[in-house]
């Protein structure tokens, strides 16, 4: 069994060695093909790395830096053999190509040969192993790249945020070093001294308080940017234990989601038994739901969008604009809740239409799509094209064609509720969307009248809290 899975493991590592010469010579055809099609120059190569991603059933940025490892490896012909024979896996030709990414294809190539991979000279190297023994090869061909690497390294400072166990989340920052260290001082400096005038909260605690007032520029960190949390009316008026979405996070119990709707989240750290919910908060005739009468500061808005009783699709609506109006834009975001790229969770950046306007493609929930930066571009590429393929009554999908003719599906998340709905007969009173205002030229495109309950199967609840703004500017902050 033992040699088995070693055996097994070898071919995994030559797989990916295979899959990164067909990933460069497929490149070099795509790029002659390109250039043949009268592309222009610097638009030459876009989308192979895209194209590479959906065959490998990955995101979008890691198909383009799977494409990099083996234009890389084709320069590195002994590490490429180390691949090939199974002494380095993919992930550790990874790190031999990422650190010497920073140097000329000559010294690149002559640390290759230094280090000789493919002769077994990593038997037994851990990845830091690894790292190190390729670094220290890099600095001796080439100290220089040192700098060059800093300043390249400088580039890459981001900010990203990633879900933790317990609705936490984990907010990174990657600095350049000196900032990072000022940042984390003056956190600290400014604990120590609320801590020595008798704050009770823990350092760790104050630092983090403090990073999310300053940020947002409120204590509790929720004012002035807009979180839309989507839930069924029974998740909030009933107690129902359906649990609620949180754009850009995901899924969060349903109490957590009351909770916020209250304003509890970050005011109240203690929790609060099982409460009647939802009933205090009266819906108002404009929709909005105010939780705190006596403070306008804190602003919940509540707007329905029904979906449909049996798939979860939510109702459709249409414009005859060209851009899509703020409640069509909304709407997508909600119902396509990242980037629609099969395997990419990227943020939505671009509201694209699918079937594209000067083709005569309508401003409508389902000719549109919410679609990241990069595959936007993509898209936009020649050869490659998209049709809506949803069926009446089922959730919205959308066919890609790549210029390989090659066809990729992407259904839109369900929404929380849709499972229950599909169970329970409940049906649709007919109410596209509840607004604070009109939407001029917005109309409902479906209209769901079946008979039976008149019970809404699922809502969408948003909450504004925006104490300066209008809705309409929190929607244009919202989607550049
Ligand atoms: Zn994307």
């Amino acid at each position: 069994m033992i040699d088995q899975m070693r055996e097994l493991e070898d071919v995994k590592s030559a797989a990916a060695a295979k899959q990164a010469r067909i990933a460069v010579a497929f490149d070099l055809a795509a790029r002659r093909e390109q250039t043949a099609a009268g592309v222009p120059a610097d638009e030459v190569g876009v989308g192979v790395g895209a194209e590479v991603a959906l065959a490998r059933r990955e995101s979008p940025s890691r198909g383009a830096r799977l494409l990099g490892l083996g234009k890389a490896l084709v320069e590195m012909p002994h590490t490429f053999a180390a691949l090939e024979s199974g002494q380095l896996n993919e992930w550790r030709a990874t790190l031999v190509v990422k650190e010497t990414a920073c140097l000329s294809v000559e010294d690149r190539a002559a640390v290759d040969e230094e280090l000789a991979v493919d002769t077994g000279s990593f038997a037994g190297y851990g990845d830091r192993a690894v790292v190190a023994a390729v670094r220290a090869a890099a600095y001796r061909r080439d100290p220089q790249s040192v700098a060059r690497r800093a300043s390249h390294a400088v580039n890459e400072r981001t900010v990203t945020l990633r879900p933790a166990p317990d609705t936490m989340t984990r907010l990174t920052a990657l600095l350049p070093v000196a900032q990072g260290v000022a940042a984390y001082a003056a956190l600290a400096r400014l604990a120590d001294t609320l801590k020595s005038s008798g704050d009770e909260r823990s350092k760790g605690n104050i630092m983090a308080d403090q990073l999310v007032e300053s940020v947002t520029g409120t204590p509790g960190g929720i004012s002035g940017v807009e979180i839309q949390l989507v839930m069924t009316d029974r998740t909030l008026f009933q107690g129902d234990s359906e649990p609620a979405r949180l754009a850009g996070y995901g899924i969060i119990p349903g109490e957590l989601a009351r909770k916020a709707i209250r304003g509890e989240l970050l005011a109240d750290a203690e929790p609060t038994g099982g409460e009647a919910t939802g009933q205090a908060a009266g819906l108002g005739p404009d929709g909005s739901l105010n939780a705190e009468p006596e403070s306008s500061a804190l602003k919940v808005w509540l707007r329905r969008l029904y979906t449909t009783p049996t798939s979860g699709e939510l109702v459709a609506m249409d414009s005859k604009a060209r851009l899509f109006p703020p409640g069509l834009r909304r709407f997508i975001q909600v119902r396509d809740d990242t980037c629609r790229t099969p395997y990419c969770d990227a943020p939505i950046r671009h509201l694209d239409h699918i079937i594209p306007w000067h083709n005569d493609g309508p401003t409508t929930s389902t000719n549109g799509q919410g679609l990241c930066e990069t595959c936007n571009h993509t898209k936009e590429t020649p050869g490659w094209a998209a049709k809506t393929i949803t069926r009446p009554g089922q959730r919205h999908s959308v066919e890609t064609r790549t210029p390989t003719g090659h066809t990729y599906r992407s259904t839109a998340p369900l929404l929380p509720g849709s499972a229950l709905a599909m169970a329970v007969k409940a049906s649709v009173p007919v109410k596209p969307i509840v607004r604070e205002e009109p939407l001029p030229s917005v109309k409902p495109l479906v209209q769901v009248k079946p008979p039976g309950s008149a019970k809404p199967s699922a809502q969408l609840l948003e909450r504004g809290m925006n104490r300066h703004s209008t809705p309409e500017k929190r929607v244009a902050a919202h989607s550049p």
